[in-house]
Protein backbone atom coordinates (compact mmCIF):
# COMPACT_ATOMS: atom_id res chain seq x y z
CA UNK A 1 0.00 0.00 0.00
CA UNK A 2 1.26 3.25 -0.86
CA UNK A 3 -0.20 6.36 -1.60
CA UNK A 4 2.21 9.70 -1.86
CA UNK A 5 0.95 12.56 -0.46
CA UNK A 6 2.76 16.20 -0.73
CA UNK A 7 1.64 18.94 1.66
CA UNK A 8 2.14 22.16 0.81
CA UNK A 9 5.84 21.33 0.10
CA UNK A 10 7.98 24.00 -1.01
CA UNK A 11 11.99 24.53 -2.03
CA UNK A 12 14.36 26.94 -1.75
CA UNK A 13 17.55 26.05 -3.07
CA UNK A 14 20.70 26.99 -1.15
CA UNK A 15 21.04 29.95 -3.64
CA UNK A 16 18.03 31.15 -2.25
CA UNK A 17 16.07 30.20 -5.93
CA UNK A 18 12.60 29.35 -5.06
CA UNK A 19 12.01 26.38 -7.02
CA UNK A 20 8.95 24.83 -5.78
CA UNK A 21 5.76 27.15 -4.26
CA UNK A 22 3.69 24.71 -1.83
CA UNK A 23 2.30 22.02 -3.70
CA UNK A 24 -0.30 19.84 -2.62
CA UNK A 25 -0.76 16.88 -4.09
CA UNK A 26 -2.38 13.19 -3.46
CA UNK A 27 -1.02 10.19 -5.32
CA UNK A 28 -3.36 7.22 -4.97
CA UNK A 29 -2.10 3.51 -4.52
CA UNK A 30 -1.40 2.09 -7.35
CA UNK A 31 -1.36 4.76 -9.47
CA UNK A 32 0.25 6.19 -12.49
CA UNK A 33 0.77 9.96 -12.29
CA UNK A 34 2.97 11.57 -14.64
CA UNK A 35 4.43 15.05 -13.44
CA UNK A 36 4.56 16.98 -17.00
CA UNK A 37 5.66 20.64 -17.54
CA UNK A 38 7.88 22.98 -19.47
CA UNK A 39 11.95 22.09 -19.22
CA UNK A 40 12.42 24.09 -15.25
CA UNK A 41 9.15 23.90 -14.08
CA UNK A 42 10.25 21.97 -10.71
CA UNK A 43 9.03 18.28 -12.29
CA UNK A 44 12.89 16.87 -11.58
CA UNK A 45 12.97 18.50 -8.36
CA UNK A 46 9.11 17.74 -6.52
CA UNK A 47 10.21 14.09 -7.92
CA UNK A 48 13.90 14.06 -5.88
CA UNK A 49 12.05 15.37 -3.30
CA UNK A 50 9.66 12.35 -2.75
CA UNK A 51 12.48 10.24 -3.48
CA UNK A 52 14.71 11.94 -0.53
CA UNK A 53 17.35 13.42 -2.67
CA UNK A 54 16.46 16.78 -2.74
CA UNK A 55 15.95 18.46 0.65
CA UNK A 56 12.29 19.89 1.38
CA UNK A 57 12.68 23.52 2.74
CA UNK A 58 8.76 23.20 4.35
CA UNK A 59 5.87 20.72 4.29
CA UNK A 60 5.66 17.16 4.13
CA UNK A 61 6.10 14.25 2.02
CA UNK A 62 4.18 10.89 3.15
CA UNK A 63 4.62 7.44 1.76
CA UNK A 64 1.82 4.74 2.64
CA UNK A 65 1.74 6.02 6.42
CA UNK A 66 4.77 7.41 7.17
CA UNK A 67 5.71 11.29 6.85
CA UNK A 68 9.37 10.50 5.29
CA UNK A 69 10.86 14.03 5.34
CA UNK A 70 13.59 12.78 7.31
CA UNK A 71 13.84 8.98 6.14
CA UNK A 72 16.77 8.27 3.98
CA UNK A 73 16.46 7.58 0.42
CA UNK A 74 17.34 3.79 0.60
CA UNK A 75 14.39 3.37 3.26
CA UNK A 76 11.49 4.93 1.92
CA UNK A 77 10.53 1.76 -0.05
CA UNK A 78 10.65 3.23 -3.47
CA UNK A 79 13.01 2.54 -6.58
CA UNK A 80 14.15 5.44 -9.26
CA UNK A 81 14.77 5.35 -13.27
CA UNK A 82 17.10 7.72 -14.54
CA UNK A 83 17.50 9.36 -17.89
CA UNK A 84 21.29 8.53 -17.51
CA UNK A 85 20.63 4.87 -16.37
CA UNK A 86 24.38 4.44 -15.72
CA UNK A 87 24.39 0.22 -15.66
CA UNK A 88 27.78 -1.04 -14.17
CA UNK A 89 29.76 -1.81 -17.21
CA UNK A 90 32.19 -4.68 -16.67
CA UNK A 91 28.91 -6.59 -14.76
CA UNK A 92 26.43 -8.55 -16.78
CA UNK A 93 22.90 -7.94 -16.95
CA UNK A 94 22.12 -10.39 -14.39
CA UNK A 95 24.98 -8.84 -11.92
CA UNK A 96 23.90 -5.46 -12.69
CA UNK A 97 20.61 -6.58 -11.32
CA UNK A 98 21.20 -8.47 -8.91
CA UNK A 99 23.49 -5.66 -7.23
CA UNK A 100 21.82 -3.97 -5.10
CA UNK A 101 20.24 -7.26 -3.52
CA UNK A 102 23.66 -8.27 -3.13
CA UNK A 103 24.45 -5.23 -1.14
CA UNK A 104 21.68 -6.00 1.41
CA UNK A 105 22.94 -9.72 1.81
CA UNK A 106 20.11 -11.45 0.32
CA UNK A 107 20.21 -15.23 0.24
CA UNK A 108 21.43 -16.20 -2.87
CA UNK A 109 18.53 -18.21 -4.02
CA UNK A 110 15.99 -15.08 -3.21
CA UNK A 111 18.38 -13.10 -5.23
CA UNK A 112 18.23 -15.65 -8.13
CA UNK A 113 14.58 -15.79 -8.26
CA UNK A 114 13.89 -12.21 -8.24
CA UNK A 115 16.36 -11.15 -10.87
CA UNK A 116 14.51 -13.61 -13.17
CA UNK A 117 10.74 -12.80 -12.34
CA UNK A 118 12.14 -9.50 -12.79
CA UNK A 119 13.80 -10.56 -16.68
CA UNK A 120 10.66 -12.48 -17.31
CA UNK A 121 8.39 -9.73 -17.14
CA UNK A 122 10.82 -7.32 -18.93
CA UNK A 123 11.27 -10.09 -21.44
CA UNK A 124 14.82 -9.88 -21.28
CA UNK A 125 15.91 -13.62 -19.93
CA UNK A 126 18.16 -14.36 -22.93
CA UNK A 127 20.11 -11.36 -22.16
CA UNK A 128 21.05 -11.99 -18.36
CA UNK A 129 24.69 -13.32 -19.35
CA UNK A 130 25.33 -9.83 -22.09
CA UNK A 131 27.43 -6.87 -20.48
CA UNK A 132 25.42 -3.48 -21.16
CA UNK A 133 27.86 -2.81 -24.15
CA UNK A 134 26.23 -5.47 -25.99
CA UNK A 135 22.38 -4.17 -25.55
CA UNK A 136 20.66 -1.92 -27.36
CA UNK A 137 19.19 1.55 -25.96
CA UNK A 138 16.03 -0.21 -25.32
CA UNK A 139 17.37 -3.23 -23.83
CA UNK A 140 19.57 -1.26 -21.78
CA UNK A 141 16.91 0.75 -20.62
CA UNK A 142 14.90 -2.41 -19.48
CA UNK A 143 17.87 -3.20 -17.67
CA UNK A 144 17.88 -0.17 -15.74
CA UNK A 145 13.83 -0.36 -15.12
CA UNK A 146 14.91 -4.12 -13.96
CA UNK A 147 17.15 -3.19 -11.09
CA UNK A 148 14.44 -0.97 -9.75
CA UNK A 149 11.79 -3.81 -10.08
CA UNK A 150 14.21 -6.52 -8.03
CA UNK A 151 14.24 -4.34 -4.99
CA UNK A 152 9.77 -4.42 -4.81
CA UNK A 153 9.27 -0.86 -4.16
CA UNK A 154 6.28 0.82 -2.69
CA UNK A 155 6.47 3.48 -5.28
CA UNK A 156 8.36 3.95 -8.78
CA UNK A 157 9.69 7.15 -9.58
CA UNK A 158 11.11 7.74 -13.36
CA UNK A 159 12.84 10.64 -14.31
CA UNK A 160 12.47 11.25 -18.10
CA UNK A 161 13.67 7.46 -18.44
CA UNK A 162 13.36 7.91 -22.31
CA UNK A 163 14.42 10.76 -23.10
CA UNK A 164 17.68 9.33 -24.67
CA UNK A 165 15.65 7.07 -26.73
CA UNK A 166 15.36 7.22 -30.44
CA UNK A 167 11.73 8.50 -31.47
CA UNK A 168 10.60 4.94 -32.64
CA UNK A 169 11.95 3.03 -29.45
CA UNK A 170 10.46 5.69 -27.22
CA UNK A 171 6.71 4.85 -28.31
CA UNK A 172 7.60 1.04 -28.11
CA UNK A 173 8.93 1.60 -24.19
CA UNK A 174 6.39 4.05 -23.35
CA UNK A 175 3.91 0.93 -23.99
CA UNK A 176 6.22 -1.19 -22.27
CA UNK A 177 6.02 0.87 -19.12
CA UNK A 178 2.41 1.56 -19.62
CA UNK A 179 1.82 -2.46 -19.59
CA UNK A 180 4.77 -3.06 -16.97
CA UNK A 181 2.54 -0.79 -14.96
CA UNK A 182 -0.54 -2.92 -14.66
CA UNK A 183 1.44 -6.56 -14.59
CA UNK A 184 2.87 -4.97 -11.02
CA UNK A 185 0.05 -2.75 -9.92
CA UNK A 186 2.38 -0.33 -8.27
CA UNK A 187 2.07 3.44 -7.52
CA UNK A 188 4.31 5.31 -10.23
CA UNK A 189 5.27 8.64 -10.75
CA UNK A 190 6.71 9.70 -13.86
CA UNK A 191 8.18 12.80 -15.09
CA UNK A 192 8.40 14.04 -18.61
CA UNK A 193 8.54 17.21 -20.69
CA UNK A 194 6.89 15.39 -23.02
CA UNK A 195 3.20 16.00 -23.20
CA UNK A 196 2.06 13.04 -25.49
CA UNK A 197 4.09 10.81 -22.71
CA UNK A 198 1.69 12.09 -20.56
CA UNK A 199 -1.09 11.66 -22.07
CA UNK A 200 -0.84 8.38 -23.27
CA UNK A 201 0.69 7.12 -19.95
CA UNK A 202 -0.89 8.69 -16.73
CA UNK A 203 -3.66 7.46 -15.10
CA UNK A 204 -3.40 11.40 -14.01
CA UNK A 205 -1.29 14.03 -14.87
CA UNK A 206 -0.22 17.22 -12.96
CA UNK A 207 0.64 20.15 -15.34
CA UNK A 208 3.25 22.29 -13.68
CA UNK A 209 4.52 25.50 -14.39
CA UNK A 210 7.15 27.53 -12.65
CA UNK A 211 6.97 25.65 -9.40
CA UNK A 212 3.43 25.39 -9.12
CA UNK A 213 0.32 22.84 -10.05
CA UNK A 214 -1.83 24.24 -12.69
CA UNK A 215 -4.19 21.25 -12.61
CA UNK A 216 -4.16 17.37 -11.92
CA UNK A 217 -6.53 15.67 -13.67
CA UNK A 218 -7.23 12.93 -15.88
CA UNK A 219 -5.65 13.34 -19.41
CA UNK A 220 -9.18 13.74 -21.30
CA UNK A 221 -10.40 15.91 -18.45
CA UNK A 222 -7.09 18.20 -19.04
CA UNK A 223 -8.07 17.80 -22.47
CA UNK A 224 -11.87 18.89 -22.63
CA UNK A 225 -11.68 20.61 -19.46
CA UNK A 226 -8.64 23.01 -19.16
CA UNK A 227 -9.05 25.00 -16.17
CA UNK A 228 -6.52 27.50 -17.31
CA UNK A 229 -4.73 29.18 -20.28
CA UNK A 230 -1.43 27.53 -19.13
CA UNK A 231 -2.84 24.09 -19.48
CA UNK A 232 -4.68 24.69 -22.78
CA UNK A 233 -1.82 25.59 -24.53
CA UNK A 234 0.27 22.74 -23.26
CA UNK A 235 -2.10 19.63 -23.60
CA UNK A 236 -2.35 19.07 -27.35
CA UNK A 237 -0.63 19.27 -30.49
CA UNK A 238 -0.80 21.53 -32.60
CA UNK A 239 -1.72 23.48 -29.63
CA UNK A 240 -4.49 25.19 -28.86
CA UNK A 241 -5.75 28.68 -30.80
CA UNK A 242 -5.20 31.23 -28.05
CA UNK A 243 -6.26 34.70 -29.21
CA UNK A 244 -6.80 38.22 -26.75
CA UNK A 245 -10.44 38.91 -27.57
CA UNK A 246 -13.39 40.58 -25.98
CA UNK A 247 -16.98 39.95 -25.26
CA UNK A 248 -19.66 42.16 -26.62
CA UNK A 249 -23.34 41.66 -26.28
CA UNK A 250 -25.64 42.12 -29.33
CA UNK A 251 -28.87 42.04 -28.31
CA UNK A 252 -29.76 38.17 -26.73
CA UNK A 253 -26.12 36.96 -28.22
CA UNK A 254 -22.83 36.80 -26.75
CA UNK A 255 -19.91 37.30 -29.01
CA UNK A 256 -16.21 37.43 -28.86
CA UNK A 257 -14.52 39.60 -30.96
CA UNK A 258 -11.25 38.81 -32.18
CA UNK A 259 -9.66 40.96 -34.87
CA UNK A 260 -12.40 42.60 -36.41
CA UNK A 261 -14.03 38.96 -36.64
CA UNK A 262 -17.26 38.78 -34.15
CA UNK A 263 -18.32 35.00 -33.49
CA UNK A 264 -21.02 34.54 -31.56
CA UNK A 265 -20.94 31.91 -28.43
CA UNK A 266 -23.57 29.47 -28.21
CA UNK A 267 -26.34 29.90 -25.26
CA UNK A 268 -24.61 27.44 -23.02
CA UNK A 269 -20.96 28.75 -23.32
CA UNK A 270 -22.40 32.62 -22.86
CA UNK A 271 -24.52 31.98 -20.00
CA UNK A 272 -21.22 30.98 -18.30
CA UNK A 273 -19.37 33.80 -19.54
CA UNK A 274 -22.15 36.42 -19.39
CA UNK A 275 -20.24 38.41 -16.00
CA UNK A 276 -17.12 39.01 -18.62
CA UNK A 277 -19.55 41.24 -20.70
CA UNK A 278 -17.43 44.15 -21.84
CA UNK A 279 -14.13 42.83 -20.67
CA UNK A 280 -11.22 41.54 -22.72
CA UNK A 281 -10.59 38.10 -22.48
CA UNK A 282 -8.60 35.05 -23.92
CA UNK A 283 -10.36 32.46 -26.85
CA UNK A 284 -9.27 29.55 -27.31
CA UNK A 285 -9.94 27.09 -29.98
CA UNK A 286 -8.48 23.86 -30.79
CA UNK A 287 -7.15 23.60 -34.28
CA UNK A 288 -9.19 20.38 -34.74
CA UNK A 289 -12.69 22.08 -33.78
CA UNK A 290 -11.83 24.56 -37.41
CA UNK A 291 -12.91 23.20 -40.09
CA UNK A 292 -13.54 24.18 -43.78
CA UNK A 293 -16.91 25.42 -44.81
CA UNK A 294 -19.01 28.36 -45.50
CA UNK A 295 -17.61 32.12 -44.30
CA UNK A 296 -20.61 33.58 -44.58
CA UNK A 297 -22.32 31.24 -41.81
CA UNK A 298 -22.40 33.47 -38.61
CA UNK A 299 -19.62 31.30 -37.11
CA UNK A 300 -17.24 31.66 -40.53
CA UNK A 301 -14.61 33.45 -41.59
CA UNK A 302 -12.93 34.06 -44.47
CA UNK A 303 -8.89 33.24 -44.09
CA UNK A 304 -6.11 33.10 -46.36
CA UNK A 305 -3.88 29.64 -46.00
CA UNK A 306 -0.07 30.29 -45.86
CA UNK A 307 1.39 27.03 -45.02
CA UNK A 308 0.02 23.53 -45.29
CA UNK A 309 1.52 20.64 -43.50
CA UNK A 310 0.20 17.11 -44.68
CA UNK A 311 0.90 14.93 -41.80
CA UNK A 312 -1.08 11.68 -43.71
CA UNK A 313 -4.48 11.36 -42.14
CA UNK A 314 -4.80 14.96 -41.28
CA UNK A 315 -3.64 18.10 -42.55
CA UNK A 316 -2.71 21.07 -40.38
CA UNK A 317 -3.27 24.27 -41.79
CA UNK A 318 -1.92 27.86 -40.84
CA UNK A 319 -4.10 30.67 -41.64
CA UNK A 320 -4.47 34.23 -41.22
CA UNK A 321 -7.45 36.37 -40.58
CA UNK A 322 -7.23 40.41 -40.10
CA UNK A 323 -3.77 39.72 -39.20
CA UNK A 324 -4.32 36.80 -36.66
CA UNK A 325 -2.80 33.69 -37.16
CA UNK A 326 -4.84 30.57 -36.86
CA UNK A 327 -3.76 26.75 -37.03
CA UNK A 328 -6.77 24.27 -38.22
CA UNK A 329 -6.17 20.53 -38.31
CA UNK A 330 -8.42 19.01 -40.75
CA UNK A 331 -9.20 15.54 -42.19
CA UNK A 332 -6.48 15.35 -45.31
CA UNK A 333 -9.01 14.23 -47.45
CA UNK A 334 -10.52 17.45 -46.80
CA UNK A 335 -7.39 19.46 -47.67
CA UNK A 336 -7.11 17.55 -51.57
CA UNK A 337 -6.58 20.67 -53.76
CA UNK A 338 -6.10 23.47 -51.25
CA UNK A 339 -2.81 26.23 -51.98
CA UNK A 340 -1.06 27.70 -50.05
CA UNK A 341 -2.19 31.58 -50.51
CA UNK A 342 -5.70 30.65 -51.05
CA UNK A 343 -8.53 32.15 -49.47
CA UNK A 344 -11.37 29.97 -47.47
CA UNK A 345 -14.20 30.08 -45.33
CA UNK A 346 -13.29 28.30 -41.86
CA UNK A 347 -16.32 27.49 -39.95
CA UNK A 348 -15.12 27.18 -35.50
CA UNK A 349 -17.32 24.87 -33.70
CA UNK A 350 -18.41 27.24 -30.67
CA UNK A 351 -19.71 24.81 -28.43
CA UNK A 352 -15.76 23.08 -28.53
CA UNK A 353 -13.99 27.08 -27.36
CA UNK A 354 -13.30 28.17 -24.34
CA UNK A 355 -13.07 31.68 -23.15
CA UNK A 356 -10.04 32.55 -20.72
CA UNK A 357 -10.25 35.67 -17.88
CA UNK A 358 -7.65 38.18 -19.65
CA UNK A 359 -5.83 38.51 -16.21
CA UNK A 360 -6.15 35.71 -14.27
CA UNK A 361 -6.24 33.32 -17.35
CA UNK A 362 -8.96 30.84 -15.49
CA UNK A 363 -11.36 28.92 -17.72
CA UNK A 364 -14.54 30.84 -17.39
CA UNK A 365 -16.00 29.27 -20.03
CA UNK A 366 -16.48 25.32 -18.38
P1 LIG B 1 12.44 20.48 -14.48
O1 LIG B 1 12.70 19.10 -13.98
O2 LIG B 1 10.98 20.79 -14.54
O3 LIG B 1 13.13 20.79 -15.76
P2 LIG B 1 14.02 21.29 -12.19
O4 LIG B 1 13.28 20.67 -11.07
O5 LIG B 1 15.26 20.61 -12.66
O6 LIG B 1 13.02 21.51 -13.41
O7 LIG B 1 14.39 22.78 -11.80
C1 LIG B 1 13.43 23.68 -11.31
C2 LIG B 1 14.06 25.04 -11.13
O8 LIG B 1 15.02 24.98 -10.07
C3 LIG B 1 14.83 25.54 -12.34
O9 LIG B 1 14.62 26.91 -12.47
C4 LIG B 1 16.26 25.22 -12.02
O10 LIG B 1 17.14 26.13 -12.65
C5 LIG B 1 16.29 25.39 -10.52
N1 LIG B 1 17.29 24.52 -9.88
C6 LIG B 1 17.44 23.19 -10.02
N2 LIG B 1 18.45 22.71 -9.28
C7 LIG B 1 18.97 23.78 -8.64
C8 LIG B 1 20.05 23.97 -7.70
N3 LIG B 1 20.77 22.94 -7.26
N4 LIG B 1 20.29 25.22 -7.25
C9 LIG B 1 19.54 26.26 -7.66
N5 LIG B 1 18.51 26.16 -8.53
C10 LIG B 1 18.23 24.95 -9.02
Amino acid sequence: MAKVILNAVEKVYPNDFKAVHGIDLEIKDKEFMVFVGPSGCAKSTTLRMVAGLEEITSGTITIGDRVVNDVPPKDRGIAMVFQNYALYPHMTVYENMAFSLKLKKMPKNVIDQKVREAAKILEIEDLLKRKPKELSGGQRQRVAVGRSIVRDPDVFLFDEPLSNLDAKLRVHMRVQLSLLHKKLNTTMIYVTHDQVEAMTMGDRICVMNLGRIMQVDTPLNLYHQPSNKFVAGFIGSPAMNLIEGELLKNNDTILVKIGEVKLPLTPNKAEKVRSHIGKKVWFGIRPEDISIGDHETQNGVLGRIQVLEHMGSETFLYFEVDGLKITAKIDSMDAKGLQVQECHGFIFDMEKCHIFDYDSEENISL
